[in-house]
């Protein structure tokens, strides 16, 4: 079969997600380009990327890293330009503008946080298909965003590998309703722990995932089981659910990424080893699977899978996860802000581990509830929500 080669965009390239997502492109040089590469302030992986991937541009964010990178861009070695014909831009409105470029088919939206969202609303503006990383973008406006991806006629394809496996089960169920969906969580670094011993768990504890490798802030957010909180509510815009359709169920192997029950009982789980270039190449290639190297799953090593609830009386931040979804308006927007916030006090060795719930719990409370806002009454509310966070961190 002859598989169209995709250009694509890839938003935060020099995170977790986007180093991996530069490893599928490179291993399938037949079926994807670089268009685009953004980065916040690590010019030097950004320049090193660039010179190997030869992209259209690179937009550097941080506007004080420009010249670093326009520089090496321009520096020359025996023959020519490193980064010859590379264009480069600074500031957060120009990775607004660079996803709107013709040549982009896809984009893949790996930014960390609320970060995400301008460009990935200016992508789905411009009609670009989204391989979507980001899932605070459908949390703080996931009403807002699938609404104008219907508007545009614009596919979302999940890159979280739960919602991958969900996406995967419905191959070919698209007309089969939903009973209920199960989002496995692995439990994270501090399963089975009660409070009295999360009270007094530093960073570089929490830092340690049993299963996977990822960005500091997505890390910690599974120690929290704010990840499972944030992604239920994902799951509900990315698949149209009610909250009583969506359960988590902590599996700590992480084989089985998650399941899909049809109104007859069945039940389709995806499984395979916990490794995001799976779900990246996915989003990427869908509808087509391309051949890997990717490590199999080999059933002699894991002969037990195990299932329990998730202790959600010690880990607040998923039942906070589920709440702000049945209250719905901005609740989530709140939610995400004052998530952000915390986490980032908490890797600063300025709040406790426990704090970050109860921050997330007293700014819910305490900011203005809007039910139903608008894209300005979002940018207000995550900013509003920011400072009230910001004062219960002192
Ligand atoms: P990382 O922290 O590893 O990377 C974040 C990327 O975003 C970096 O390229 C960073 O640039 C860039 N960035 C950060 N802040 C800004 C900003 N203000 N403006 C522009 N760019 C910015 O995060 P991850 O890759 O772990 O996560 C990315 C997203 O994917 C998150 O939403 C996360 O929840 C989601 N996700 C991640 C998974 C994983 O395995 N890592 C799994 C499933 C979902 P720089 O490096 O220059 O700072």
């Amino acid at each position: 079969m002859v598989i169209r080669k995709k250009h694509v965009a890839v938003l935060g390239s020099t995170g977790s997600i986007g180093t991996q997502a530069l490893e599928v492109i490179k291993a399938y040089p037949e079926n994807f380009a670089v268009e685009a590469l953004t980065a916040n302030g690590n010019a030097d992986l950004l320049i090193q990327q660039a010179i190997e991937f030869k992209p259209n541009c690179v937009v550097i964010a941080d506007e004080s890293k420009y010249e670093i990178v326009k520089n090496a861009l321009s520096k020359h070695d025996s023959s020519a330009p490193l980064g010859a014909g590379i264009k480069v831009f600074t500031g957060n409105k120009a990775v607004e503008q660079v996803v709107q470029m013709n040549s982009i088919d896809i984009v893949l939206a790996a930014i960390v946080g609320y970060a995400g969202l301008a460009s990935t609303i200016s992508a789905i503006k411009a009609k670009k298909s989204i391989a979507l990383a980001n899932k605070e973008t459908l949390v703080v406006a996931g009403e807002l965003i699938t609404a104008l991806a219907k508007e545009n006629g614009v596919n979302i394809y999940p890159v979280d590998s739960e919602h991958s496996a969900i996406f995967q089960c419905m191959a070919g169920e698209w007309e089969n309703p939903i009973e209920k969906i199960y989002l496995t969580a692995s439990g994270g670094p501090f399963r089975g722990k009660d409070k009295k011993f999360l009270a007094s768990v530093k960073k570089e504890h929490a830092l340690k995932h049993p299963n996977w490798d990822m960005g500091a802030k997505i890390t910690i957010d599974s120690a929290t089981l704010m990840n499972k909180g944030l992604e239920v509510i994902e799951a509900k815009w990315l698949f149209n659910l009610k909250a009583e359709q969506i359960e988590v169920i902590v599996h700590p192997q992480s084989i089985i990424h998650s399941i899909v029950q049809f109104k007859d009982g069945s039940m389709k789980a995806q499984m395979g080893l916990p490794d995001m270039k799976l779900p990246i190449q996915y989003a990427l290639s869908y509808p087509n699977r391309l051949s890997s190297s990717f490590e199999r799953f080999d059933f002699a090593n894991c002969p037990n899978f195990s299932f329990e609830k998730p202790d959600t009386e010690t880990f607040r931040c998923l039942s906070l996860g589920f709440e702000a979804m049945r209250k719905g308006g901005n609740a989530a927007c709140i939610l995400n802000a004052a998530n952000e916030v915390a986490v980032n006090a908490f890797l600063n060795d300025k709040i406790s581990f426990l704090k970050i719930a109860e921050t997330i719990e007293n700014t819910l409370a305490k900011a203005p509830f809007i039910a139903k806002p608008s894209y300005d009454d979002y940018v207000h509310s995550d900013k509003e929500s920011r400072m009230i966070a910001s004062g219960f961190c002192k």
